[in-house]
């Protein structure tokens, strides 16, 4: 990004944004009140799958990895199908959106940046900020925005309206299920919208682990382990900062990425193509990588090939019939290694591999990948555990098989 006009990234104030302010407010108050008026499972039910509906195709796929980085190609008609489903986040239009990612990602990149753009002060200080308040910079930085996107008529219309946009989702969920649904349905997922971004932002620039350091950059990006399915994959912020053009976000073993997943399946349905990786990216000389050790997946072949169906089923039941000693190994970043431990049992030795995609148990010449070797490790504690895994082991395997599909 080439700003027409540096400007000052340091110097401003941040002051009350009497809309945003307000916004955040009576969305949280209804939901507060209202929800708990109206509580009912199937309209809790309603606001998670339409909350991770929205995160994942509109905010991660549509706003993030499509309208802001352009990191992989759709037809249009998609690409607005994304995007709108992006303005339902209620954080922004999709232009207002643009432009606020532009000048972080700028600003970050700079030596020094006002603590507004980087999360820089304390988690309470920085959450009144955010949701409430707004910078005004003395001297902003003039970033472009591509013309083909600032001059579309669809975008323009949702820039003037994207309040507005809550009421079609609105009637639909008010036909359905009466006001419980409209609660439910679209406060209180625009409430747990609008803070989950603010709380992952805070974090992402704050705690969690690092693989690579951007040399002179104001502040670093963090991967927020614990969040990666919550945020749809957002949370690997860390990589996001090494390579901001790349589709994928979840780059090492173990680093669960629900919008690539979907990007995977979009690709075999011919919907996208085109999708940008690391090495697809412009090299950058001021990147410090961390941990050499640890292999890029979507640039090597570290992922084993996975065995097939029979010699799994095969291997499975062996071990589980015998319960015999056996050796798990595995990344250990979804799970910790000492919480996989206890979960196998004496049985079972785990160790830990950094470079190693998924896990993998192994006895005498035998090995089985994935979850089902999860499964089998922890059944293979007694003969109760055992007899749930035979149970679950058709499930996992299942699970394997679609997993090896979007596995790039
Ligand atoms: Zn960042
Ligand atoms: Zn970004």
């Amino acid at each position: 990004m080439h700003p027409a006009h540096r400007g000052n990234v340091v110097l401003g104030k941040v002051g009350w944004s009497p809309l945003k302010s307000l916004w955040w407010t009576c969305m949280a108050s209804i939901s507060a009140i209202g929800g708990w008026a109206t509580f009912s499972w199937s309209a809790f039910a309603l606001f998670l799958l339409a909350t991770a509906t929205v995160l994942l195709f509109g905010h991660s796929l549509g706003s993030h990895r499509k309208l802001i980085h352009d990191s992989f190609g759709c037809p249009k008609w998609l690409e607005y199908v994304l995007v709108y489903a992006g303005v339902q986040v209620g954080l922004a239009g999709p232009l207002g959106l643009l432009a606020q990612h532009n000048l972080r990602d700028y600003a970050q990149r700079q030596p020094d940046c006002h603590d507004y753009l980087r999360h820089g002060r304390t988690f309470w200080r920085d959450g009144w900020w955010q949701l409430h308040g707004e910078l005004t910079l003395d001297d902003p930085p003039v970033l472009p925005i591509p013309e083909a996107i600032a001059q579309d008529r669809f975008y323009r219309f949702l820039e003037r309206t994207w309040m507005l946009q809550q009421i079609p989702p609105a009637l639909v969920l008010y036909a359905l299920g009466g006001w419980a649904f409209v609660i439910w349905g679209v406060c209180a997922r625009i409430t747990a919208g609008v803070t989950g971004h603010w709380l992952i932002g805070y974090f992402a620039h704050n705690h969690g682990g690092m693989h690579q350091i951007v040399d002179g950059a104001a502040v670093q990006g963090h991967n927020v382990k614990f969040a990666s399915l919550l945020t749809m994959g957002e949370s690997w912020h860390n990589n996001h900062h090494a390579w901001p053009g790349s589709a994928k976000l979840g780059l090492y073993p173990g680093e669960w990425d629900p919008g690539w997943w979907a990007l995977m399946l979009f690709k075999r349905m011919g919907w996208v193509w085109r999708l940008r990786l690391p090495a697809d990216c412009p090299p950058r000389a001021e990147l410090r990588c961390q941990d050499k050790s640890l292999p890029i997946i979507a640039t090597t072949t570290a992922v084993p090939a996975s065995a097939t169906v029979r010699s799994t089923l095969a291997a499975s039941m062996r071990l589980l019939a015998q319960r015999r000693h056996a050796v798990l190994q595995g990344p250990c970043v979804g799970l910790p290694e000492q919480w996989l431990q206890r979960l196998a049992g004496e049985t079972t030795h785990v160790v830990r591999v950094p470079a190693q995609a998924r896990l993998v148990l192994r006895y005498g010449s035998h090995h089985i990948s994935g979850l089902p070797a999860l499964l089998v490790a922890v059944g293979a504690r007694n003969a109760w555990t055992a007899a749930g895994a035979i149970v679950l082991l058709p499930l996992a395997m299942m699970c394997e098989l679609v997993r090896d599909q979007f596995q790039a």
